[in-house]
């Protein structure tokens, strides 16, 4: 097994990584930015090393610094967590060649999934269903003969693209050129690449993801799959595994398709294949090659420690599992707490007075703050995630229902009535899993009407 991990995050997954070394006997050690010295999983690691100022950049993305840090520890491997590096195939590469162990995979893989255009082609080789449309770069040359292609709406996005930034939908011909270039700048601006491409716009579909895990050898399993529908701004708020009302032979094609393209691609460690899925029909959207904040809904439902299979496979000690023994027991629902303003979104850092954890059954809480602790200004609002598990959905909404009664957060404003009064009172969501535009178009202007009338 590996010796000592050196942790290359912060927050709810720098803890959640420690505690998974801790339990195997790994030791560990913690970065920090000047901001963040009273992060929780700083008082669990064996060392700590501070490796720089609050902005992200000259800390969590400082390269050097946390090369630097491993070095000066005696790591023998690097846990990127998720959002940061995790996904920077040159920081993959630099500490290979450092003489780290990336726990992650090949940085060509990073590389070829980075680049949304590489990876619909290599998801349309592999026999992975994408979504119509050009899988190569669009510019104001070839954009109107694609559209022809494609129809319309379409929607043009950057094929460096994340965080659900910079996608333009274009209903008409009319405005397509100036869509593109648009989207070309936003692309520039938030990616440093101006390439972008273009699909068919999906009106009302659900974001599924399929959850995969290989040993680098060519063996890969599949964790079964998750609903990530609920999303403001294509960020995701509430997720769920299984994916609930899929049919049973789209869901078993799609399972193999995605353990074949891994096996094919030789894929190592923890990823997940991300689609949109409408009128029985999945459309892949995106690979993500690291950890995802929602992985704890599949670890509830398969009882599988996603954190501990990435530390084997990165081990070389390849995968304890077989597919045929991984099932799914039950339904595991995931609510993301953010320091936020419910009323507008704008993120509320400041100082936790009060804070009383819901538990009992089916109940799991992963989150990195406590009473007295700080929430810095400088990275995401996201502090906790409230996890619940049942026999069945209903049990598990119902147990999230009361984990979040439970709950008693003070100091910061959070978005738990979101949650709590919003989206799990709507008898939509208690009945059926809902479209991609659903919180946003019909949750969230329920809830301005409301105020519009008070
Ligand atoms: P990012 O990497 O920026 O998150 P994705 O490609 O994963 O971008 O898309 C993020 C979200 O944007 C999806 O979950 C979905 O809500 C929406 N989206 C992306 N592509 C389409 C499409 N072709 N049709 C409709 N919605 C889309």
């Amino acid at each position: 097994m590996l010796q000592k991990v050196l942790i290359a995050n912060r927050g709810e997954i720098a803890l959640r990584i420690t505690r998974a070394c801790k339990t195997l006997g790994i030791k560990t050690v913690g970065i920090y930015s000047d901001a963040d010295k009273d992060l929780m999983h700083l008082r669990f690691v064996d060392e700590a090393v501070c490796i720089g100022p609050g902005a992200s950049s000259e800390s969590y993305l400082n390269i050097p610094a946390i090369i630097t840090a491993a070095e000066i520890t005696g790591a023998d491997a690097i846990h990127p967590g998720y959002g940061f590096l995790s996904e920077n195939a040159e920081f993959a590469e630099i500490v290979e060649s450092s003489g780290f162990i990336f726990i992650g995979p090949r940085p060509e893989h990073i590389r070829l999934m980075g680049n949304k255009v590489s990876a619909i082609m290599a998801m349309r080789k592999a026999g992975v269903p994408t979504v119509p449309g050009s899988a190569h770069a669009v510019t104001t040359n070839n954009a109107l003969a694609e559209a022809k292609e494609i129809g319309f709406p379409l929607i043009v996005k950057a094929a460096s693209g994340g965080g659900g930034r910079g996608m333009r939908i274009v209903e008409r011909v009319d405005t397509l050129l100036e869509s593109v270039q648009a989207a070309q700048r936003d692309a520039e601006m938030w990616f440093g690449d101006d390439t972008v491409y273009m699909e068919r716009f999906l009106q009302k579909p659900r974001h599924v993801e399929v959850q995969v895990i290989g040993d680098g050898n060519g063996h890969a399993v599949h964790l079964y799959d998750r609903d990530c529908s609920l999303q403001r701004r294509h960020q995701k708020v509430l997720e769920e595994a299984p994916a609930p009302n899929l049919p049973e032979d789209a869901r078993a094609e799609i399972l193999e398709a995605c353990v074949k393209a891994c096996e094919l691609m030789q894929y190592r460690g923890a990823g997940t294949f991300e689609f949109l899925f409408e009128e029985g029909e999945f459309f892949f959207i995106e690979m993500n090659t690291r950890v995802q904040v929602e992985h704890p809904v599949t670890e509830m439902v398969t009882g599988i420690d996603i954190i501990e299979q990435q530390l084997r496979v990165a081990a070389g000690l390849g995968l304890d599992l077989k597919q045929e023994d991984i099932k799914v027991q039950g339904h595991a629902i995931e609510c993301r707490i953010n320091a936020e303003d419910p009323s507008n979104f704008m993120p509320s850092p400041g100082k936790i007075e009060q804070f009383y954890t819901p538990g009992g059954a089916g109940i799991r809480l992963d989150s990195h703050i406590y009473p007295g602790y700080n929430i810095p200004p400088y990275y995401d609002s996201m502090i906790a995630k409230l996890i619940s598990h049942g026999k069945n959905r209903e049990t598990a909404i119902a147990r999230m229902k009361q984990a979040l009664d439970e709950i008693i957060l003070t100091g910061v404003k959070t978005n738990i009535p979101l949650h709590k009064d919003l989206i799990l009172e709507d008898k939509n969501f208690c009945e059926r899993a809902m479209d991609i535009h659903y919180l946003e178009n019909h949750l969230l202007k329920q809830l301005q009407g409301n105020e519009t009338k008070a």
